[in-house]
């Protein structure tokens, strides 16, 4: 399929265009129209081959861009990916007027919560610092329609997987949860059943 077949928002398609991609590479083939049609998705792709826009480009489809609180959470295991997958976020919504932020530990806690206060519709994190924002009220969890976890192996296996729980719990009921990686432990593989239903699994 090519990115027009997949009857983007044209504001989108402008914006990965605009980015420079031309053809949707394996992993955007199979999984953008599956996150767009709301299930909840398990994909394995190495780093390389386009799983950042995969997962970026399926979000600002079914992002609302007139409603203001934060739609979508996207979580990593440092704070260099959670800023490059802010920075690609904003780079493919460039034309879409998209509110992100990257939500990341090490940072002035002040800033943080101005920049959240000011709501923003997509914010890419560190579930530490995400944690704390949603417990001080800083982060409203009510309008997440999507919660994605990359590199799910290293969120799980770095000491970050009571964080992810507890985070999962301030969601609404339903949310709709995308889990990549490059590889799954087994028992990785076995805690994602616990926050998807009935996921379409794609391994590239
Ligand atoms: P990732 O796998 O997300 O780390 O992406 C690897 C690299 O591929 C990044 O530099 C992306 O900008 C680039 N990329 C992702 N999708 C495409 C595409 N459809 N066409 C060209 N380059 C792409």
């Amino acid at each position: 399929p090519t990115f027009e077949s997949m009857k983007l928002k044209p504001d989108l398609l402008k914006g990965i265009y605009g980015y420079g991609f031309e053809a949707p590479s394996a992993i955007q083939s199979r999984a953008i129209m599956q996150i767009i049609s709301g299930k909840d998705t398990i994909a394995q792709a190495q780093s390389g081959t386009g799983k950042t826009a995969t997962f970026s480009i399926g979000m600002l489809e079914v992002i609302d861009t007139k409603a203001k609180d934060c739609q979508a959470l996207i979580l990593s295991p440092t704070r260099e990916l959670a800023v490059q997958i802010q920075n690609v976020v904003k780079h493919l919504g460039d034309y879409m007027n998209i509110h992100t932020h990257a939500c990341i530990g090490g940072t002035h806690m002040g800033e943080d919560i101005k920049k959240l206060q000011q709501g923003q519709q997509i914010v890419s994190g560190t579930p530490g610092r995400v944690v704390d924002m949603i417990k001080r009220r800083n982060l409203s969890t009510r309008g997440i329609k999507i919660l994605i976890l990359d590199e799910a192996d290293e969120l799980f296996t770095k000491g970050f997987k009571e964080q992810i729980y507890e985070i999962y719990k301030y969601l609404p009921p339903g949310v709709q949860v995308v889990v990549v990686s490059a590889t799954f432990h087994p028992e990785v593989f076995q805690m994602t059943n616990k926050f998807t239903t009935d996921p379409v699994k794609i391994l590239v």
